[in-house]
């Protein structure tokens, strides 16, 4: 079910964020807070659905937290448990019918299912479900697992149906499912989506990343563990362990990229890890040079770290424009010609006549540096040394990220020289795998699209990525 996901700024897109809560007064109130600091994850749609009392009401819409939600609309939503969901739209393509949380009913029983992630088995299931009478509202593949939930249902605990589930799909998943009267959170087993809990007025808190807990006050308990199932009810919190494969293969590009500077994912914080691997990338890819310049705002702690290793200046070379947001026209390409640009400035007196190193998170499509390294030759930098504090990316990734094809990598067909030219700069080097490991002080991450070694297996989408044949 991988759509199309070209997206058309040249940035690489999260698909979603989760948070759920349970136990706790005013639960949509609080999970709108949580979805608003989960807002970078997906700025497409966002819905919450809240339970109380066995009622579920649910409120969304396409666009942003604060344009879909105000007083009125919250005040609708009752019950101590909500679960949220902001949504980029790619895998199963946009339209409200495919923005979460989604509810459904069933004779043994309501319940309302949000995920982040990507199943690489959405094709086989859909077809197995569809032939087994299922009819399904939405192209996302999230109502798979509740077709199979609802499949599975009989008068067995929804725990066990859940699980049974759970062991059905494979790929990358954070899953929080709200029924009458509890909360369950699932990871999958490869680790590769984050997922997070907190303690807040007795009750509980699960989200995307922690930095959403801190917006609500909630304290950090721990992450749920790859392959478990963690329930909330009125009785406490239980966990199960729903498959004894277990790895901790958490997507790079978590910290790399997506999660916000505050966050901790798995022990470790996400400004840390960029800090470091800035470091390690002056020992692996020094050079001599007047300023290092970070490329606002995901790449300004790995260049701090280049900054602090190698003894250069860090300055604020590019300023970004906050206020450019989803519905802003963007420039046409004559109007782009004639000089508009509204996303980076660079600033002239920082950057005219000097050696300047360019740090970058990741290199995607190349455009996006191409148009930085231009920026800053028109306003007078005298060299341009671009370094990435990621590898060279040159596959496809089928968990939940927006590149589904080899076609849209710049690095899947040029080798570092040949990205160098077509991205203009003096020089060019990428960080190493080993290097991610250390920065973030781990023995297992995802690094599939840096290889090419999936830990799942692929099912259709490695053809589906490859369909001219090229690579
Ligand atoms: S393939 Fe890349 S983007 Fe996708 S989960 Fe793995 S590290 Fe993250």
């Amino acid at each position: 079910m991988l759509g199309n996901l070209i997206n058309n700024d040249g940035e690489l897109h999260e698909e979603c964020g989760v948070f759920g809560i349970f136990g706790v007064e005013d639960a949509a109130n609080l999970a709108y807070y949580g979805l608003h600091a989960l807002q970078h994850r997906g700025q497409e749609g966002c819905g919450i659905v809240a339970a109380g009392g066995g009622e579920f009401s649910t409120y969304k819409g396409e666009g942003l937290v604060t344009e879909i939600f105000n007083e009125k609309t919250l005040n609708l939503l009752e019950g101590n448990a909500a679960i949220g969901h902001v949504r980029y739209s790619t895998a199963g393509g946009g339209g409200i019918k495919n923005v979460q949380p989604f509810v459904f009913r069933h004779h043994t029983g309501t319940f309302a299912l949000a995920h982040n992630g990507n199943l690489v088995n959405s094709q086989e299931l859909s077809k197995y479900l569809e032939d087994r009478g299922s009819l399904f509202q939405s192209t996302s593949d999230s109502e798979i697992l509740a077709h199979l939930i609802k499949k599975e249902s009989d008068k067995a605990a929804r725990l066990y149906n859940i699980i049974d589930a759970l062991n059905m799909i494979e790929g990358a998943f954070a899953f929080l499912i709200l029924t009458e009267d509890s909360l369950f959170a699932c990871r999958d087993k490869y680790g590769l989506r984050p997922l997070s809990i907190g303690k807040l007025n007795g009750g509980w808190v699960v989200s995307s990343e922690t930095c959403a807990l801190d917006t609500v006050g909630a304290k950090f308990l721990r992450d749920v563990n790859p392959g478990e199932i963690v329930a909330f009810s009125k009785n406490g919190i239980t966990s199960a362990d729903y498959s004894q494969f277990k790895h901790n293969y958490l997507c790079a590009m978590e910290y790399i990229y997506f999660s916000r500077p505050d966050s901790d994912l798995e022990a470790c914080n996400v400004h840390t890890f960029r800090k470091n691997s800035g470091k390690l990338l002056y020992e692996e890819a020094p050079i001599d040079a007047d300023v290092v310049v970070g490329v606002p705002d995901s790449s300004l702690s790995a260049a701090v770290g280049y900054a602090e290793a190698s003894g250069i200046p860090y300055e604020l070379g590019l300023v970004k424009n906050k206020y450019v947001g989803r519905t802003f026209i963007q420039p046409s390409q004559n109007m782009r010609e004639k000089g508009v640009r509204m996303k980076l400035s660079a600033v002239r007196s920082i950057v005219a006549g000097k050696r300047v190193v360019l740090i970058d998170d990741s290199l995607v499509r190349g455009t996006t540096s191409r148009r930085i390294v231009a920026l800053l030759r028109e306003v007078g930098a005298k060299k341009i040394h671009v370094r990435i504090a990621s590898p060279q990316i040159t596959h496809p990734c089928f968990y939940g990220v927006d590149t589904s094809t080899f076609d849209e990598l710049m690095s899947a067909h040029k080798n570092i020289e040949q990205v160098r030219e077509a991205i203009g700069a003096d020089t060019l080097a990428f960080l190493s795998e080993s290097a991610l490991y250390k920065a973030g002080n781990r023995k297992e991450l995802c690094l599939s699209c840096f290889n090419g070694n999936y830990p799942t297996s692929l099912y259709q989408s490695i053809s589906e990525a490859n369909k001219d044949g090229k690579f």
